[in-house]
């Protein structure tokens, strides 16, 4: 293929990036705002996990933010399809040729992934020399809402894109595959900034709860700053315990029954 040909479809390919995820993004994060913060306000106000409401200017700010960063992944989506298409990646088009078993591993081992790379680049995000210039944006959100969750400045933006030359680089990944995290990040992420928690109280004592993290912990993460680094999975928190110790505790009082919640329906 010429280098005018791969310019092309990598042109094509990073508008075609942006777009989806500006699609899947927007459309879920609307979404999710109209169900907690207009049309069932009062109906989940007991699940409202941030004392205060969001900033008067804060959803604006959050949005621009997020139409910046989504522009940004679209050019790092762009470059890893020029290099796919001069053979640097991994990336693969025949299902076949690894088949389905691998098809639906690679997805796993793709968020399995993404949560170590997320948890240790977060960390580092944190450190005081980086703080300022590369975290600070996301953080200015104490109670986020759906749309801080791609909410970055450029630098972080770009660090949170590097997920995808990583796999690509390093594991055999079809495109349909790497569409299925993406939608899955996308999903887990508006829904981690929601401000809302939506799992039952059983949650966090059950196995499940053990393993995945809920929006309550990411949420005191956006309230505090020095714990709850990780992204999917409480693995991390819990081996290096940086799980906030008010973890629990907050959980049980986002998802508490109020002795009239039955009147409430
Ligand atoms: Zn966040
Ligand atoms: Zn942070």
């Amino acid at each position: 293929m010429s280098v005018s040909d791969k310019l092309t479809h990598t042109f094509r390919a990073g508008m075609g990036g942006s777009l989806s995820q500006l699609i899947w993004y927007a459309l879920l994060a609307c979404g999710v705002w109209l169900f907690f913060y207009i049309l069932f306000r009062s109906h989940y106000q007991t699940r409202r996990i941030g004392r205060n409401n969001p900033l008067p200017n804060q959803i604006p700010r959050e949005i621009l933010c997020s139409f910046r960063s989504i522009v940004l992944f679209g050019i790092v989506t762009a470059g890893v399809v020029y290099a796919a298409y001069s053979g640097w990646t991994r990336l693969y088009v025949e299902v076949d040729e690894y088949g389905w078993g691998w098809f639906a591993g690679s997805i796993v081992l793709m968020i399995i992934l993404h949560d170590a790379y997320f948890y240790w680049t977060h960390r580092l995000m944190h450190h005081r020399r980086l703080y300022r210039w590369m975290h600070h944006t996301h953080h200015r959100s104490i109670n986020p809402t759906p749309w801080a969750a791609y909410a970055f400045s450029p630098a972080e933006a770009f660090v949170q894109a590097g997920i995808g030359p990583l796999v690509v680089f390093i594991m055999p990944v079809h495109p349909a595959a790497f569409s299925a995290f993406m939608i899955w990040q996308i999903t887990f992420n508006v829904f981690g900034h929601c401000g809302y928690e939506i799992y039952p109280q059983w949650f966090l004592k059950s196995r499940l709860g053990m393993l995945l993290n809920s929006v309550t912990h990411h949420t005191l993460h956006h309230e505090n700053f020095h714990s709850n680094f990780g992204l999917y999975f409480n693995v991390w928190d819990r081996i290096l315990k940086t799980n906030h110790p008010d973890y629990e505790p907050r959980f049980e009082l986002a998802t508490r029954k109020l002795p009239n919640s039955d009147d409430m329906r």
